[in-house]
C-alpha cells in the first residue's frame, strides 16, 4: 500500500493561510477550509491503518483522481481484488449524523445546528458512475464495483430513520471496513482474468494530482499575500538575511534553509513560476544575486525566455 501525500490542496491552504492579512475580508473562510482539509486528511490516514491489514492481499491505491469526459473525480480510496472494486469514501463529521431513507435525506447535528449535508450515499454513486464509464472507455470494465463509507471519527453517533440495513450496508466506522470487504468478498466467485496488480497498475499510470485554483476562489491575489520568510521555531514572518543565515527577531531562532520554504509556499500560490524580482520582494532582501543564489539552491529550472524560474517535476 503507497503512503498517502498530504493532498496538494491542503498544501496549499497550508502556504497561503498564515499570508493573509488580518483584515483581509475572507479570511475566516480561508481558516474555514485550512482546518475542514486538514481535518479530512487526519481521518484518511485514520482509516488507511485499518486498510492497511488488506494490503498485502490487495491493490490499495490512495487519493485516485482521474479525468473522464472532460471531467475530473477523486476518490479516497481504491481497493483492487481480483473479483471486485471497492470505492472507500472517507467522512469526517462531528456529533450526529442522521440518515433518512424515507425522505432521502442526510442532517448532521452537532449538538446546536441541526444542517442538511450533501448525501453521501448520493455523492459516492455518481463517484461509481464516473469510475465505471473510466474503466468501459478502456476495456477494463471486467469486474464488480462496490462502494463504502468508512466514519473516520470514532465519537460520531450514526442514527438511521426508515432502512437500518439499507444503510449498514454500506456504511460503517473505519475499523469495520476490512470485515466488510472480506464478507464481500466471500460471496464472490467469479474471478476477473486480469490479476488486481494489473488493473491497479492501469489505474495508477494515468492518475492525476487533484488540483484547484483556491486563489481565485477566495478572491485572493499575489499582491495581497504578506511577504517575509517565515520562522520555522515561532511563525512569524520576516526573519532578517544576516550573513549565510536566517535570524528571527523575535524568538531568536538562526536558520540556514528557511528561504526554501518561503519559496516554496510562493510557488504553491502562484501556480509554480517566481521571477527574480518577486522573489526579492517576497524574501525581503535586497540584493539580485543573492536571490538568483536561493534561486538556484531551490531545485528550480531557469527559463531564459520568460525571465522566471519554476518548478522541477
Ligand atoms: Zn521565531
Amino acid at each position: 500500500m503507497s503512503k498517502r501525500p498530504k493532498p496538494l490542496i491542503l498544501q496549499k491552504y497550508e502556504a497561503l493561510t498564515p499570508r493573509i492579512p488580518q483584515n483581509f475580508p475572507r479570511l475566516s473562510e480561508i481558516q474555514y477550509e485550512l482546518a475542514k482539509s486538514h481535518k479530512g486528511y487526519i481521518g484518511e490516514i485514520k482509516v488507511d491503518y485499518y486498510l492497511s491489514m488488506l494490503a498485502q492481499r490487495y491493490t490499495i491505491l490512495p487519493d485516485v483522481c482521474l479525468k473522464v469526459n472532460g471531467q475530473t473525480f477523486q476518490i479516497d480510496n481504491l481497493l483492487i481484488t481480483d473479483h471486485a472494486i471497492y470505492l472507500i469514501e472517507v467522512k469526517n463529521y462531528n456529533g450526529k449524523i442522521i440518515f433518512n431513507t424515507i425522505l432521502n435525506q442526510f442532517t448532521r447535528d452537532d449538538g446546536e445546528n441541526e444542517t442538511g449535508f450533501h448525501h453521501p450515499i448520493t455523492q459516492v454513486e455518481f463517484q461509481q458512475i464516473k469510475l465505471q464509464n473510466w474503466l468501459q472507455e478502456r476495456s477494463l470494465l471486467n469486474r464488480p464495483i462496490y462502494y463504502l463509507i468508512a466514519i473516520s471519527n470514532p465519537e460520531t453517533i450514526i442514527e438511521v430513520i426508515g432502512n437500518q440495513e439499507a444503510i449498514a450496508k454500506v456504511v460503517a466506522r473505519g475499523e469495520h471496513i476490512p470485515k466488510k470487504i472480506m464478507d464481500i468478498e466471500q460471496s464472490l466467485t467469479d474471478r476477473s482474468t486480469l490479476p488486481h496488480q494489473k488493473l491497479g497498475y492501469e489505474i495508477k499510470r494515468e492518475c492525476i494530482n487533484f488540483d484547484k485554483d483556491i486563489m481565485a476562489k477566495h478572491g485572493v491575489k499575489m499582491s495581497d499575500l504578506l511577504p517575509g520568510v517565515q520562522c520555522p521555531e515561532c511563525g512569524r514572518l520576516g526573519m532578517e538575511r544576516i550573513y549565510a543565515n536566517w535570524l528571527c527577531p523575535r524568538c531568536n531562532k538562526h536558520s540556514k534553509h528557511a528561504h526554501k520554504r518561503a519559496i516554496y509556499d510562493y510557488l504553491l500560490c502562484s501556480g509554480n513560476a517566481i521571477s527574480n524580482k518577486e522573489c526579492m520582494r517576497f524574501l525581503k532582501i535586497n540584493s539580485r544575486s543573492l536571490a538568483t543564489r536561493l534561486l538556484q539552491s531551490s531545485n528550480l529550472a531557469y527559463q531564459k525566455e520568460h525571465k522566471i524560474w519554476i518548478k522541477l517535476k
